[in-house]
């Protein structure tokens, strides 16, 4: 199971592909990318291997665009098959998300949702957490950022999350708890991951997430870290991978 997502200025796609084969030692069974291609959201996925999300036909896979998150998923909520894969939408079909991990309270919280109305495509624990986030910003009327905060403080279980808004592609929301979560610096741009493997050759510099932290991540405004409990900032410690 890993992560990979890319916001700057270079072509996401083969930088997520690749860096998802990187991620491969660490074992799944389907493959999945969502992409910003500067108008709209455009999610692939498929149960199988990243050769075959590579190799899905040109109606079913676009792979244009500066900001994109990619997923090797290890299923532990519904079997693997296509629609179990990640990246999940919220209802709305604005917010995306990629998870590592286990959301245990997610039958609760989706009885929950589906009593005020959410519908839900897949059997994973994940787009309940998608959809809870979305309920927060629709109920509270707050940031993506706080929205995830408030989502992840009703969650019991673990998690690395990879989440951005399709009308906000210029930030990407993460965050982990008991799942490995790096963060590489460029020049204007970022890259994350499950580990400093899919970046090693465009950064030396990377933040590696503590648990029970989240990091809002901006194209021109640099990245900011908070501990999801109480909220306080957390000064980023950005250090020199020796790959
Ligand atoms: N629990 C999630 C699922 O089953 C994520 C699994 C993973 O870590 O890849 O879809």
């Amino acid at each position: 199971c890993g992560i990979v997502g890319y916001l700057g200025h270079r072509e996401a796609y083969p930088i997520i592909v690749e860096g998802l084969k990187r991620l491969e030692y660490r074992g799944y069974d389907s493959a999945g990318i969502a992409l910003f291609d500067g108008t709209d959201l455009k999610v692939s996925k498929t149960k199988g291997k990243v050769v075959d999300l590579e190799n899905l036909s040109e109606k079913e896979i676009t792979k244009h665009g500066n900001v994109g998150i990619g997923h090797t998923r290890w299923a532990t909520h519904g079997v693997p098959n296509n629609i179990n894969s990640h990246p999940h939408l919220s209802n709305s079909g604005n917010l995306v998300i990629i998870h590592n991990g286990i959301i245990e309270n997610y039958d609760s919280l989706k009885q929950e949702l589906i009593s005020r109305g959410y519908t839900f495509k897949s059997d994973t624990d994940t787009e309940v957490l998608v959809n809870l986030i979305e309920d927060v910003q629709n109920q509270e009327d707050v940031k993506l950022g706080k929205a995830v905060q408030v989502a992840l403080n009703q969650v019991i279980g673990a998690y690395a999350i990879t989440v951005f808004d399709k009308n906000k592609p210029e930030e990407i929301v993460v965050a982990r708890l008991g799942s490995p979560l790096a963060i590489g610096i460029g020049v204007d741009e970022f890259f994350i991951a499950s580990d400093a493997s899919p970046f090693i050759e465009y950064t030396k510099d990377a933040i590696y997430l503590e648990d029970e932290e989240m990091a809002i991540i901006r194209k021109n405004k640099g990245i900011k870290i908070r501990k999801i409990k109480d909220d306080s900032l957390v000064a980023p410690y950005i250090q020199k991978l020796q790959l």
